[in-house]
Order: C-alpha cells, then structure tokens, then sequence
C-alpha cells in the first residue's frame, strides 16, 4: 500500500546532466510500505537501467533520464523526509553498482538512524559488494513468468543483513499483510 506518493517525473537535461559513468539519476521517489517489509521506505526510481527483460515494468528506466542523484540531492531528499521514513530504497542503480554501496554507506554513516534497501535487478551480487552497506538487497531479473516477489514461484530473492549474514526472507513477501514479519 502507498501511503504517500511524491511524483516528480523529471525533463530529460542531458546538457545539465553530470558523465554517464560514475553517477546515478533518478526519475522520481515515493514513499512507500511493501517494498521493503517492516519499513517505510525512501523508494529512489533510479535510471539507465543496463538490463531489457521482456514485459519491462518500467522501459523508460532504461534511457538516460533523471536528475543525478549524489550525496548532496540525497540530502537534500532526506532534509524533507528523513524523519516520515525508516529506509532508504534505492530502485535500480545496476549500471553503477558502485555508486549504489557509495550512497549506502553514506546514509549509514551520515542517518545513522536509517536503513538502506536495494532493488537489483542483477542474476547475482556484483564483485566486490559489502553487505554491510545494506539492510536489505532485492536480487534477480523480472521473469513474466515466474512472477515478481508476491509470487511463491519468482526467481528474484529479498535478503535481509544482520551482523554480516544474510537471511532469505522472500516468503514475507508471499504473505498478506506482512504483520508477522
Ligand atoms: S531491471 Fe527493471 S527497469 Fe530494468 S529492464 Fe528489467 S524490469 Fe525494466
């Protein structure tokens, strides 16, 4: 369930628009419930998505759209609603991995008192991630026919971190509502 929905569909500005190698954009942010079970979660929709699953929820994520998303746009996101939310859920981002973990990290060390999600849409974790950077990683392509996470048949598997391990609690997702979790 959405409890608040913050739409800020951004102009393509590629002469505004920092080099494509390094930085993240992103097309938008809600605040939402599902994404992440147990929090209410900063869902940051991030752009230049390198993957092209068939029946892609999302195409336009695909282009070279957005506004840069950095430590300072993140702060000044986080200024307006650090306090409404519990994560932050960065969307996508698989083209620059590294400056997912960057911006996790940044979170952790400089909210504390926040959480960190991320949706990849990677077969499998990138070299060199630390788990420490995340609270929680979605993992794995969209396959129609296997269904995303509500579906007990997906492909895709939701890790939760704790103290260096991680925990396969997809089968949260398979649940309605997630009060148990
Ligand atoms: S990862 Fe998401 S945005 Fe990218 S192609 Fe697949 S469904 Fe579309």
């Amino acid at each position: 369930m959405l409890l608040r929905r913050f739409e800020k569909q951004l102009d393509v500005d590629m002469e505004k628009s920092a080099s494509d190698s390094g930085f993240l954009k992103f097309t938008g942010y809600d605040i939402v419930f599902q994404e992440v079970p147990g929090e209410v979660s900063l869902a940051l929709n991030l752009s230049r998505c390198p993957f092209r699953c068939p029946a892609c929820h999302s195409p336009y994520l695909r282009e070279n759209v957005g506004e840069v998303l950095d430590e300072k746009s993140l702060s000044a996101l986080l200024e307006k609603y650090g306090r409404t939310v519990t994560c932050v859920c960065f969307m996508g981002g698989d083209a620059e991995p590294e400056a997912v973990a960057r911006l996790a990290a940044f979170v952790h060390r400089d909210y504390p008192g926040l959480k960190t999600a991320w949706y990849s849409g990677r077969e499998s974790f990138p070299r060199d991630f630390r788990k420490e950077d995340f609270d929680y990683v979605k993992i794995g392509p969209y396959r129609e026919a296997l269904g995303g996470l509500r579906s007990p048949a997906t492909n895709q598997r939701f890790y939760k971190m704790e103290e260096g391990r991680m925990e396969d609690i997809t089968s949260v997702f398979w649940k309605k509502p997630f009060e148990d979790f």
